[in-house]
């Protein structure tokens, strides 16, 4: 098979912005690539042929040892406020081998993560292990089928070297699939470094391939910003309505498509608890679950401040309808959260003490520390004596208004079912169950474990009998989880 074969239908629109917006890279050949896991349906939509993708040559593609014909390997440059510092950062370790243009005339970046050095490297090695890999393989997929917008994985490669961490680690490379990999920080970085019509370029290009409908607005930078805080707004609800914590939400890791990005040190919260952080270097607690709605408003307002030159050519003017923007953010984020939470309790009409009735169920789960995916699917099976909220007065008092509010709609117990069966996984990555199956992988070479937890997350809310194992618990253990970056 020849890589023409494959599948692989490139134009690189990124590649025609300024050329300070990238660095052209060189692929770097690896020892002995070897394919782990696939994501065929995902091959499928990119029209890809799967014999072809899994073929030596197909394979050497997936590791950055080959570069298929018309792609252009760069590297984005951008900038982004780390833990509220603000640094230039860049691809150090991705590179984009171009955009797919797939059957349905769809454009996706297709990038490599963990493929090798680039100008943006730094101190780093540019290569990823094994392990995180695999992570954000299972992460984004059962992301993807929780409906929450997120890159995708299509491929991990091992590449037969050991890479340098704490120990030796086997090396690996990530295909990541994205609508687009441009992010705040690439915002960041046009309008703290460049000149402004640079800026103005990147605007319309990102106009262009997210939001192409608002082109003929009579400010599109204006749309431009009440969109994307639209998006990132019901994006973020989507992760406190399932428990998702995202970890380093740095506005390098915030895309202006509104997807989820960067899966290094996310996982998914157990017990409700606001304060819940799992990523080791989050010392002070910037972002953790309670805190994200906050930071999702606080990286949107240093977006904001990029487009001021092209808001208005009058400096107040431009402040005014940047902070008109951001003031909506919060109503827009809480009537997306206000929506997802009546779907969770079935509740088909608005009533005004709705949003009481999710504080005072919340608050029990808080000061129990009850499992916040395991309560909402228990109330979903209607078997709330299985909850650990149940022995409680307080949930007798809650569990009767409850069934009052829903008795004052007029659907029916089925219907209410369904949208609650809609809106509550009972199947989510618990992190046990990915460290067993990362132990398993990296350790032993055995992906089955891997791949049943993937099965099981493929649809979350089917409420399947093989489903039952994954919504189990950890034994209780003294150390609490931790999550780590960059490895
Ligand atoms: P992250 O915390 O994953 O968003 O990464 C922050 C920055 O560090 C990005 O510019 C990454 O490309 C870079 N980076 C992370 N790991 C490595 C590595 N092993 N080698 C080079 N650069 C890296
Ligand atoms: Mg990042
Ligand atoms: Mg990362």
């Amino acid at each position: 098979t020849t890589i023409n074969e494959t599948g692989w239908n490139f134009d690189n629109s990124y590649s025609r912005l300024p050329q300070t917006f990238f660095s052209k890279v060189k692929p770097n050949p690896v020892q002995s690539p070897e394919l782990v896991i696939l994501n065929e349906p995902l091959a499928k939509f990119l029209g890809l042929n799967i014999d072809a993708l899994t073929s030596e040559t197909g394979i050497e593609v997936l590791s950055g040892s080959r570069v298929p014909k018309d792609a252009d390997p760069l590297a984005q440059a951008y900038a982004g406020h780390q833990f509220g510092h603000f640094n230039m950062l860049g691809d150090g370790r991705a590179m984009l081998i171009g955009e797919q243009v797939t059957p349905e005339d769809k454009r996706v970046d297709i990038q490599l993560k963990g493929s090798g050095r680039t100008p943006f490297s730094r101190g780093g090695d540019g290569r990823a292990a094994l392990g995180p890999m695999l992570r954000e393989f299972i992460i984004s997929e059962a992301m993807y089928a929780l409906g929450i917008p997120t890159t995708r994985s299509l491929a991990v490669v091992t590449t037969g070297e050991a890479i340098i961490r704490e120990t030796e680690l086997p090396g690996a490379v990530l295909t990541r699939v994205a609508d687009s990999h441009i992010r705040v920080g690439t915002f960041q970085y046009a309008a703290n470094w460049r000149p402004v019509d640079e800026l103005k370029t990147l605007a319309d290009y990102t106009i262009q391939r997210h939001y192409p409908e608002i082109k003929g607005d009579e400010n599109p930078y204006k749309t431009l910003l009440q969109k994307v805080i639209k998006r990132q707004a019901a994006l973020i609800a989507k992760w406190q309505l399932t428990g998702f914590i995202h970890g380093v939400m740095n506005t390098d890791n915030m895309t202006i498509s509104g997807e989820t990005i960067d899966y290094g040190p996310c996982a998914f919260m157990d017990k409700y608890d606001l304060a819940t952080v799992f990523s080791s270097i989050d010392r002070e607690g910037r972002y953790a679950y309670g805190n994200q709605p906050y930071i999702g408003g606080w990286n949107l307002a240093r977006f904001a401040e990029t487009l001021l030159p092209l808001l208005h050519k009058n400096e107040e003017d431009a402040v005014n309808i940047a902070q008109d923007a951001i003031s909506e953010y919060n109503k827009i984020y809480q009537s997306h959260w206000l929506a997802g939470m009546r779907a969770k309790l079935g509740f088909f009409n608005e009533e005004a003490q709705d949003e009481a009735l999710f504080t005072s169920l919340l608050k029990m789960m808080q000061k129990s520390g009850a499992d916040y995916t395991n309560t909402f699917r228990l109330l979903t099976l209607d078997k709330p004596e299985e909850t650990s909220i149940f022995d409680d007065q307080e949930f007798a008092n809650w569990h009767g208004q409850w069934q009052e509010r829903l008795n004052r709609q007029k659907e029916s117990k089925e219907a209410v079912n369904e949208l609650m069966r809609k809106s509550n996984p009972s199947v989510i990555p618990r992190n046990h169950r990915v460290e067993e199956a990362l132990e398993a992988a990296v350790t032993k070479g055995d992906y089955s474990v891997m791949k049943k937890l993937l099965a099981a997350l493929k649809d979350p809310y089917a409420y399947t009998i093989e489903q039952e194992e994954y919504c189990k618990l950890p034994e209780p253990s003294g150390m609490p989880y931790r999550t780590f970056c960059g490895t």
